[in-house]
């Protein structure tokens, strides 16, 4: 079938309105009317080019929600009118080790991202910015009662994104949990950690947004532009959740963790950083890494920010502010997340 979308024609070039086919309904196949999709900083670099070549024309999009229009006939996990969502993958071998614990995202055989990637089938995916889209049935997720549709858009990334190395390094009750940066993920990163029930402090670059820290469930607020900060905090937390996209001056912020704390990034700067040994060994710390997460864990993320009423602070934008909206991501003017009312495309 033929849809409308918003397709990138070159590196650099303004996203334009087009119309993209989508492939016929296989039997593990669902058929989603896309409602919301959200607008995420990878989809900028990507289509500008940041991340290399690209497959154009690119269709962006990987926060997406809508509603169930059709299933094949092997589907049995959703039904017509189920409002489902999809993240930041669509396939993967499903075999590997990797596949079989439930970490798609980390797949041996590489997993398929929802657009500018190669299906399994060899064709290559269009994301979100569109109508409709077609996904494999295990790749897409229950969006429970209780989340609003564009407030559960940004979770498919930026939720899990951040939730995923909160779970895994034991975010709770009697842990002091810093977050790095608050934008579109950090604001989540606050918002699912204090649900967690850990004491947050968030470290931004200055105060300006510090109100909307503290209502977004942060206890601390702290200028990591003021070297105070460093000083005053030395040895204090448990976990720390860079969200940050820019180089950061890694020990400095190691300096900040208790014995056997944790430095995760999940933003990714496009230089290598380096560190200092000593600032992992003088305290048993570690430097770690993640990358969104697997479905069942997506599907946790989605089960708990509905249990606690979480969801995105959003702005719901029609298609034709695309442009706009890239440009105000760009200049960090967002609180927090873009997020497109795809009926608006048609
Ligand atoms: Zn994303
Ligand atoms: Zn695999």
């Amino acid at each position: 079938m033929n849809v409308p979308a918003y397709a990138a024609p070159a590196a650099g070039e303004p996203l334009a309105p087009t119309v993209i086919e989508r492939r016929a309904v296989g039997p593990n196949d669902v058929l989603i009317e896309v409602t919301h999709a959200g607008i995420c900083h990878s989809d900028i670099h990507t289509v500008n080019g940041d991340w290399g070549p690209q497959p154009f024309p690119v269709v962006p999009g990987h926060e997406i929600v809508g509603v169930v229009a059709e299933v094949g006939p092997a589907v049995t996990r959703h039904q017509v009118g189920d409002r489902v969502g999809v993240g930041c993958m669509v396939n993967s071998c499903g075999e590997c080790a990797n596949c079989l614990r439930g970490d798609e995202q980390y797949c041996l055989d590489g997993m398929v991202p929802t657009y500018a990637g190669t299906d399994r089938d060899g064709t290559t995916t269009q994301g979100g910015y569109s109508t409709h889209v077609v996904v494999d049935a295990d790749y897409v997720l229950r969006v429970p009662d209780g989340i609003d549709s564009a407030a559960a858009a940004p979770l498919l990334c930026a939720g899990i994104t951040t939730y995923a190395p909160l779970r895994r390094w034991g975010a709770g009750p009697g842990k002091r949990v810093a977050v790095v940066g608050l934008g579109g993920l950090g604001h989540m990163a606050v918002k699912i950690a204090a649900a967690m029930g850990a004491e947050v402090t968030v470290l931004s670059q200055s105060l300006k947004k510090q109100e909307d820290g503290l209502r977004l469930g942060a206890q601390h607020y702290h200028a990591t532009s003021d070297p105070d900060t460093f000083s005053q905090l030395a040895g204090r937390f448990d976990l720390i959740v860079n969200t940050v996209s820019a180089a950061i001056d890694v020990d400095a912020y190691l300096s900040l963790l208790a014995v056997d704390g944790t430095l995760v990034n999940v933003g990714a700067p496009p230089e290598q950083l380096s560190l200092d040994v000593f600032s992992l060994i003088g305290a048993r710390r570690s430097f770690a890494g993640s990358m969104i997460g697997g479905i069942a864990l997506t599907q946790e993320m989605l089960d708990f920010c509905a249990e606690h009423g979480i969801g995105a602070e959003v702005e719901v934008i029609a298609a034709d502010r695309i442009n706009d909206a890239y440009e105000r991501v760009l200049a960090s003017d967002v609180r927090y997340r873009f997020v497109i009312d795809t009926a608006t495309l048609g």
